[in-house]
């Protein structure tokens, strides 16, 4: 297709570009103030700001994307957390199992100029019961008179320690080519030894909204087949449940069940919690408190997923405490708070009675679908070409930029490229996206849309 002044490499780039699926997942791990939110800064180009924390002030973004040699990966940062109640050695441990758990490979940060202490030999612990790849990064390396202090990590048995200085960018680069070697090219969790396995459910939402009442109610209603996925114990953490005759893996279940109490960093934990979870999911159930007005943490955790590309499912719970008058104002709510997923399928659900439950799952194989949907390329363009016809791009500085063809480059979740003669705008973007919805269904998904311009 050199088709209207593209060229094919172009065409070609831009869809492979696109077309990948879920990211692998790096996490990187290690004691306060070692260097961990210097050091994501770097590897994702501060392309993202990761801003300074305000003591008490919660960072709700834990994971970004990030790009080496031409590889793409996601970074899970553990920077944003304070010591708390529990003390450092249960903190730090607490931070890093979370990442750990939903991470492909894992970057160890250790203050080379510190040595290392007792919390570092904790996370090494940690990190052999896990048995994920890990790169050591012994940062703080600011010149080469500091390289002998690397040379002491040998001694945490994690192999060679990469001299770094996450704040100058000295030994990075190093590092992060051992990070390519280390991470899979596609994601274990979603990909490698997940095919033809069950289908991965997190069920995500804010504390006390019903979570565990809901996991507990579907397993004990249903047949819990096992505890542990047979001859692995990597993840203990996650659950097999047969659900309308269908097995389902619920990932993390084990923060679900475990009520830990924390006080300070507690929303911090909460949201790494649900970012790995998110990662580890195919499909994200996320439970809301019907009977509580739509929060702002809601919409973070809606957000949450929506980004992570997931399929999701909205269960509205409590619905047993409803009354009319509460079922009106939640309507207008999620009509004006949760709009950004007014795609998603809906269930109305009580942990409590069993209202409802049966209707979950459908809910869930409507969601997995839609994000699974492939449009075929002709259907997609004679689509394309009808739409442009009726309502072309706006007139812009006496140019008319136009679509001139599209292709859909991946799927979970559908990503699609279009090519075009000059800039789209946003609103014409979104137009298109709702256009795409209201033709080919995508319930349940959110859908990527790329624009490429002809030069
Ligand atoms: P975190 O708590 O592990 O996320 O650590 P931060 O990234 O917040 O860094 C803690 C402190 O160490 C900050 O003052 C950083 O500027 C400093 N720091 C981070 N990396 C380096 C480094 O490579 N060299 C030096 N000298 N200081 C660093
Ligand atoms: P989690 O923090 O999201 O796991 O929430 P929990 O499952 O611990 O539930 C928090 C509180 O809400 C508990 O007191 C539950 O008994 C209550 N709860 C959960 N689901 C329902 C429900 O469907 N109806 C009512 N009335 N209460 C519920």
């Amino acid at each position: 297709a050199a088709e209207e002044g593209f060229d094919i490499e172009d065409v070609e780039g831009a869809i492979e570009a696109a077309g990948h699926g879920p990211l692998p997942v790096l996490a990187v791990v290690g004691r306060p103030n070692v260097g961990k939110s210097t050091l994501v800064n770097r590897i994702i180009g501060r392309r993202e700001a990761v801003v300074e924390d305000k003591p008490g002030v919660t960072r709700d973004r834990v994971t970004y994307e990030a790009e080496w040699a031409g590889r793409r990966f996601k970074v899970v940062d553990t920077g944003g957390w304070e010591q708390d109640v529990l003390g450092i050695d249960a903190s730090v441990a607490a931070q890093a199992e979370y990442a750990i758990e939903a991470a492909d490979a894992v970057v160890f940060v250790v203050d080379a100029t510190v040595g290392a202490t007792d919390t570092d030999e904790a996370v090494v612990r940690l990190l052999r019961k896990a048995g994920k790849p890990v790169v050591l990064c012994a940062n703080k390396v600011d010149g080469p008179s500091a390289e002998a202090d690397a040379a002491m990590l040998w001694s945490l048995g994690l192999g060679e320690p990469h001299p770094v200085s996450a704040l100058h960018g000295r030994g990075t680069g190093d590092m992060l080519d051992a990070v390519l070697e280390a991470l899979p090219e596609a994601p274990e969790q979603s990909f490698g030894t997940a095919i033809g396995g069950p289908r991965r459910i997190a069920l995500i939402g804010r504390p006390n909204v019903g979570k565990s009442s809901l996991l507990n109610k579907v397993a004990n209603e249903e047949r819990v087949v096992v505890n542990e996925l047979a001859g692995t114990t990597r993840d203990p953490v996650d659950e097999l449940i047969e659900l309308g005759g269908v097995t389902w893996k619920f990932v993390d279940t084990a923060g679900i069940r475990k009520r830990v109490h924390l006080q300070q960093g507690a929303d911090y934990y909460a949201s790494l919690r649900t970012a790995a979870a998110v990662e580890k999911a195919e499909v994200a159930v996320i439970l809301i408190d019907a009977s509580e007005s739509i929060s702002v943490q809601d919409q973070r955790i809606v957000t949450m997923a929506v980004e992570a590309g997931r399929a999701v499912v909205l269960a509205y719970n409590k619905w047993d405490t409803l009354d009319e008058e509460r079922r009106y104002y939640l309507e207008r709510e999620i009509e004006t708070e949760l709009a950004q997923v007014a795609w998603a399928p809906r269930v109305n659900v009580s942990a409590r009675t069993g209202r409802h439950m049966e209707k979950l799952v459908p809910a869930i194989e409507t969601a997995l679908d839609g994000w699974e949907t492939r449009v075929p390329t002709g259907r997609l363009n004679a689509f394309l070409g009808e739409l442009i016809a009726a309502h072309p791009h706006p007139v812009r500085g006496g140019k008319q930029p136009r679509i001139l063809f599209g292709t859909q480059a991946g799927t979970k979740p559908p990503r699609f490229v279009l090519f075009a003669s000059g800039f789209i705008e946003h609103g014409y973007r979104r137009f298109v996206e709702r256009r795409l919805r209201e033709e080919f269904g995508f319930e349940g998904t959110p859908i990527h849309i790329s624009v490429r311009v002809r030069e």
